[in-house]
């Protein structure tokens, strides 16, 4: 065998090795996506043209609580424009009708292109919301934009919001052994939804109800 074909082979198989490398590491992401989401696309305060806080106030570096919301109105954003639109509603109501610091929730999720989804911060991780009296200082609240009493979100932003809460527990903001919540389970509110109630008592961290005492 010469040199030129033992090259030429060499090349080939690491080619190979790399195409197969590639194709466990495309598959492994989808299996696990949850688990691994470690650059996760958030669009910033500064994307949506947010109006500065009134004032922040710091949350406990890992929460035990996710609380789960709908905005019922403004209804569902389907294009990036509508959703801006959306949060800066959310926004101006939050601070100049309920005199609130900022919009209420942490992070809210539009389904811009059609479903896909975006998530969007609000006041983020690590800043104390104002979305679930007794919860807010120990929770991170989820605004899945639209009104899901009657219908579900699209898989896309039900997607979006497991990948934001697993990037959260990764992160260390989110306790590893949280408790998913709807806000109708904390507050007198229909809130977030009939269906989207429904669906998340379907995963893996829903608890029916909260043995922490109320504050
Ligand atoms: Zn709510």
């Amino acid at each position: 065998m010469n040199s030129k074909l033992l090259l030429v082979m060499a090349i080939f198989v690491a080619s190979a090795m790399v195409i197969m490398a590639e194709s466990s590491r495309s598959q492994k992401t989808t299996h696990h996506q949850e688990l691994t989401e470690t650059n996760l696309k958030i669009i910033k305060r500064s994307e949506w043209n947010a109006a500065k806080p009134i004032d922040k106030s710091p949350l406990n570096s890992s929460v035990p609580y996710v609380i789960v919301h709908h905005s019922a109105s403004p209804p569902a954003c389907y294009t990036r424009l509508a959703c801006q639109n959306a949060l800066r509603s959310m926004q101006r109501t939050h601070q100049l009708v309920n005199g609130w610091d900022d919009i209420g929730y942490n992070f809210l999720i539009g389904a811009d292109d059609d479903g896909d989804g975006e998530i969007y911060e609000g006041r983020g991780f690590g800043v104390k919301g104002a979305h679930a009296p007794g919860y807010n200082y120990r929770s991170i609240g989820i605004c899945l934009i639209g009104n899901w009493s009657e219908s579900v979100p699209p898989q896309g932003m039900l997607d979006k919001m497991k990948q934001l809460i697993n990037y959260g527990v990764e992160k260390g903001h989110i306790q590893r052994n949280y408790r998913l919540h709807g806000h109708r389970q904390v507050k007198a509110t229909e809130c977030p939804g009939k269906a989207l109630q429904a669906e998340i008592e379907k995963w893996e961290h829903f608890r029916r109800a909260s043995r922490a005492t109320k504050r």
